[in-house]
């Protein structure tokens, strides 16, 4: 397929020091081959493919603010607005001290395609800083979500880009945003963000709707190939949101979790990971998991990583990018696993993601499988529209319809263009299309 390959050289030539961007890229192009086969000639003419890799609009920005012992810290802020062809650009905010603008723009990349599976009118964008909260008083986040927001203002809006939480972005944060942007805009624009608190416009279940909504996704994954996830062994990586979530809604489903990790270690818990422990130890105490550990006796402790050496059926990576690489995939797969579903973006390398499919793991990108997350905050949205929130059921039940459903286009789509069970390709065609049929039916913009 020479333009997908000219494409991608050109991408390569202009981003040479953004890895995850490349892999980002790389990983949505080379399985869009049959269809721009179909179209070649339109898709080259319209130079869409070159459009779509490069952002509209890219905002790298100077945040400075002042810590607790009273000096001037600064941190590089950013907001990729990456296509806003379907809708206003939607997507998190990262805090973590590993942001650059790679990494911010291989999740805007990707959000696009997410955005556009879930069904909703949304754009595609992220942002956010080097900064890191770890560690940090109430007070200093406050100074410096208020000083990110000061730029951050005059390139969001209900109806041009609407941020919500991300890594080290939760409901404290947004709140300090949210305050932010209305003293500064004078207005009560309750849509300009979402995962606000239920006190001021948030919806019921946006909390729980990404690791909610991956679960879903799984159990459609397992039902269609013949299998259960009653009385599956479950692996969980990450101790955040996502995770948390998703090790709650996995026992519902009647699964047992057994893992969980943060960046310095991993519980092994054969028992099933307490989840309102977990809670505690994580959104209330902000503490690390050795305190988990420390209150659970059937809890096992590990420093470093290694969450992928359990023995599991279904494996959820939710912690961050690139986290599972081809040895993992390797034990994964020796252990038998049956499912691998991502609650993180791009959890898993390509090498990992092709072994697994080769050796016929049923294997879930995160752009499908965590896409519960920005499908709430759309739902979110729409009740800020209206002025009226749903009940917590009423909003589950939308996003459960919402998730059956991506199954359903991502695993048509595949055999569509005769990849049956590759859920890569049909994510990534399904939410391409959309968005390719917008693109020109607007012109050279
Ligand atoms: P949180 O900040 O709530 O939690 C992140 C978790 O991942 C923590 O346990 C953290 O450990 C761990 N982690 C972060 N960075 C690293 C790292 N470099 N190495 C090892 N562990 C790490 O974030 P979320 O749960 O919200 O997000 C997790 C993933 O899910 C991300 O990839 C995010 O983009 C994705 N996602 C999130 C959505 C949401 O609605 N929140 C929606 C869709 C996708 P520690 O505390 O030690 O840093």
């Amino acid at each position: 397929m020479r333009y997908i390959e000219e494409v991608m050289n050109k991408v390569k030539t202009q981003n040479p020091d953004q890895p995850e961007f490349l892999q980002a890229v790389q990983e949505v192009l080379e399985t869009l081959a049959p269809v721009v086969e179909r179209n070649e000639a339109l898709y080259r003419k319209q130079a869409l493919l070159e459009r779509m890799t490069i952002p509209e609009r890219a905002i790298v920005f100077r945040v400075p603010w002042v810590d607790d012992a009273g000096n001037v810290q600064v941190n590089t802020g950013y907001r990729v607005q990456f296509n806003g062809a379907i809708g206003p650009y939607k997507g998190g905010l990262r805090f973590h001290p590993s942001v650059n603008l790679s990494i911010i723009k291989f999740l805007g990349f990707e959000q696009v395609f997410k955005n556009s599976l879930t069904g909703l009118p949304m754009g595609g964008g992220k942002g956010g800083s080097d900064f890191d909260p770890k560690g940090k008083s109430d007070r200093e986040i406050m100074a410096f979500c208020q000083s990110f927001m000061s730029e951050l203002y005059k390139h969001i809006g209900p109806d041009t880009d609407v941020p919500a939480g991300d890594i080290g972005v939760g409901g404290r944060e947004i709140g300090f945003l949210f305050g932010q942007y209305r003293r500064l805009r004078n207005a009560y624009h309750a849509g300009v963000l979402t995962g606000k608190g239920l006190t001021y416009g948030g919806s019921l279940a946006r909390t729980q709707a990404t690791g909610y909504g991956l679960l879903y996704l799984t159990r459609e994954v397992m039902e269609h190939n013949g299998h259960t996830l009653k009385g599956k062994t479950v692996a969980v990586s990450g101790s955040g949101n996502v995770a948390i979530y998703a090790i709650e809604k996995a026992w519902q489903l009647g699964a047992k979790p057994v893992t969980c990790s943060d960046s310095t270690g991993w519980i092994y818990d054969p028992e099933g990971i307490d989840v309102a422990l977990l809670k505690q130890v994580k959104e209330v105490d902000r503490a690390r998991l050795t305190q988990y550990a420390a209150a659970r006796p059937s809890a096992q402790y590990h420093q470093g990583r290694g969450v992928w050496t359990v023995k599991c059926d279904v494996a959820l990576p939710c912690a961050t990018q690139n986290e599972l690489h081809l040895e993992d995939a390797q034990l994964l797969v020796a252990g038998g696993v049956t499912a691998v579903c991502e609650g993180a973006n791009m959890p898993t390398t390509l090498e990992a993601t092709r072994y697994l499919q080769e050796h016929g793991v049923l294997f879930c990108p995160g752009k499908a499988a965590n896409a519960g997350g920005v499908a709430v905050s759309g739902l979110e949205m729409c009740q800020n529209s209206m002025r009226y929130s749903w009940s917590f059921e009423e909003v589950d039940s939308k996003l459960e319809g919402i998730m059956v459903n991506i199954y359903k286009n991502i695993d048509a789509a595949a055999k569509e263009y005769g990849m049956e069970g590759n859920y890569v390709a049909g994510a990534n065609i399904a939410g391409f299309l959309k968005v390719a049929d917008a693109m020109l039916a607007q012109g050279v913009i």
